[in-house]
């Protein structure tokens, strides 16, 4: 039996993080995808759980040995996802969720027909900026940048099969997890599950 794989992407600030989370902990099928990294970690950040924080030569060989299913230079680290430890979940059932970029969105869906992708907008520019805003300690020109990076992100949203506006944080919850339950209940998922059902109702 094996799960589904999703794509979630977003802007930074469109509060992807926490609806994937929240996701996650109130559907016991689905897993994130742990990335590996060169940015550094940020404070409370844990190593393993957050991402495998590596340094430039380990990503480098991981690359050069075909480990990663999709990598990307984002912001000026390089992100990528472990072929193996995605494999692994999905044989065991688990459904996928695979927090990247539009660039490493394009990968994916290249290589994995079967991939399903989400891409989360928020509701305005202004309520962008006063998240971005509200988040840190960024300066005016962080915050531009943020801005404009959100917009190249955006300008990606045509490749993705499904659109999520998060405005109401548990309306946008609730669609995803609609998506996901749809996908789950796939007659060809459904007919691994209910194998010996449909042989007893056809008997
Ligand atoms: P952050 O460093 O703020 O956690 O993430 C920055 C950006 O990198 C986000 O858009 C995030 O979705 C993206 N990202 C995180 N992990 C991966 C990955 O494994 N592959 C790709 N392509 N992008 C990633």
């Amino acid at each position: 039996m094996s799960g589904n794989l999703f794509i979630v992407a977003a802007p930074s600030g469109a509060g992807k993080t926490s609806l994937v989370n929240a996701l996650v902990s109130t559907q016991p099928q689905v897993r994130l995808s742990v990335s590996h990294t060169t940015r550094p970690a940020r404070a409370g950040e844990i190593d393993g759980q957050d991402y495998h924080f590596v340094d430039m030569a380990t990503f480098g060989q991981m690359r050069d040995a075909g480990e990663f299913m999709e990598s990307a230079n984002v912001f000026d680290n390089f992100y990528g996802t472990s072929a193996s430890a995605v494999q692994a979940q999905l044989l065991q059932g688990f459904d996928v969720i695979l927090e990247i970029d539009w660039q490493g969105a394009q990968q994916v869906r290249n290589n994995f027909a079967d991939s399903h992708s989400v891409f989360i907008l928020p509701p305005s520019k202004a309520t962008l900026e006063q998240r971005l805003r509200h988040r840190g300690q960024d300066d005016e020109a962080t915050i531009s940048r943020r801005m404009r990076d959100a917009e190249r992100e955006i300008s990606h949203y045509v490749e993705f099969d499904y659109l999520i506006v998060n405005d109401d944080f548990d309306t946008a919850l609730h669609s995803l997890t609609a998506i996901v339950v749809a996908a789950r209940h796939q007659q060809r998922h459904q007919v691994n599950q209910y194998q010996s059902l449909l042989a007893e109702l056809l008997a």
